[in-house]
């Protein structure tokens, strides 16, 4: 990698042959045309573009939202005020910032299972789960699982007995959720670090249960979830909630 900024990843080096990279494809050429018109117009400073990329791939992920879920099962107190008012209990433990201004904390229960979606695009809590995995982005996920939430979540190995309520949340430009899962029994003598290394995104997303790390106390995780499979067109507009949601409305996305 050359210090030239723009030469940050494997398309744009060795341009003197031997080296063939894969092609751009049309969004990267896109991008790649902005941000060098917005450079040379002195408009973006590349290091900031640096900087961005460099704390979604290092610092901002699942694993900030695996240090609230443990936080909440080791501290009754916190668990309390991450479900009164997540955004600032998130920001207690230092994460906050773009997309994750207005969030909220659905506990699951042995009786409640919260899922996540965006029907309308991808709406998704970035500072505490980096950045959404393409299945989620997936119009056959959006549209489907607010319509047949247990088909999805069954096909993505996430199994519910028919007694277990089923809330689907649908996010939006102004609340991005994240779901609080229950602690896995055998876990009891964990520590706060250890719990956090068993949480999982799609846990946190309502698509996967937090299995404990040995003993068959569930189902393995669902390390690479599939995406739902499906022909479902995506919702032309907000989709009706199952029944029993309690889903808000949907509010405007960007
Ligand atoms: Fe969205």
């Amino acid at each position: 990698m050359s210090d030239d900024p723009h030469d940050r990843d494997a398309h744009t080096h060795d341009h003197g042959g031997g080296h063939h990279p894969a092609p751009l494809s049309p969004v990267e050429m896109r991008a790649r045309a902005l941000e060098e018109l917005l450079t040379a117009a002195g408009i973006v400073d590349p290091t900031f573009i640096d900087g961005v990329v460099n704390a979604y791939e290092r610092d901002i992920g699942p694993m900030n939202g695996a240090r609230v879920v443990a936080r909440a099962w080791v501290d009754p107190a916190y668990r309390g005020r991450l479900l009164t008012d997540a955004t600032k209990a998130i920001a207690e433990l230092g994460f906050g910032g773009p997309e994750g201004e207005h969030m909220v904390v659905v506990e699951n229960t042995p009786d409640v299972h919260n899922v996540v979606v965006c029907t309308l695009c991808s709406c998704y809590p970035w500072p505490v789960l980096g950045l959404p995995p393409n299945w989620y982005k997936s119009p056959a996920y959006r549209a489907r699982v607010v319509r047949e939430p247990r088909a999805v979540l069954a096909e993505m190995g996430l199994v519910l007995a028919e007694s277990v309520e089923v809330r689907v949340w649908d996010s939006s430009a102004e609340i991005r959720y994240l779901v609080l899962p229950e602690r896995p029994p055998g876990t009891e003598t964990l520590a706060e670090e250890e719990l956090a290394a068993l949480v999982t995104r799609d846990a946190m997303i309502g698509t996967a249960h937090v299995a404990a790390r040995h003993g068959p106390i569930s189902p393995p995780p669902s390390g690479s979830t599939p995406p739902p499979s499906g022909p479902t067109p995506p919702p032309s507009g907000p989709t009706p909630p199952p029944s029993g949601s309690t889903s808000p409305p949907r509010q405007q996305t960007p």
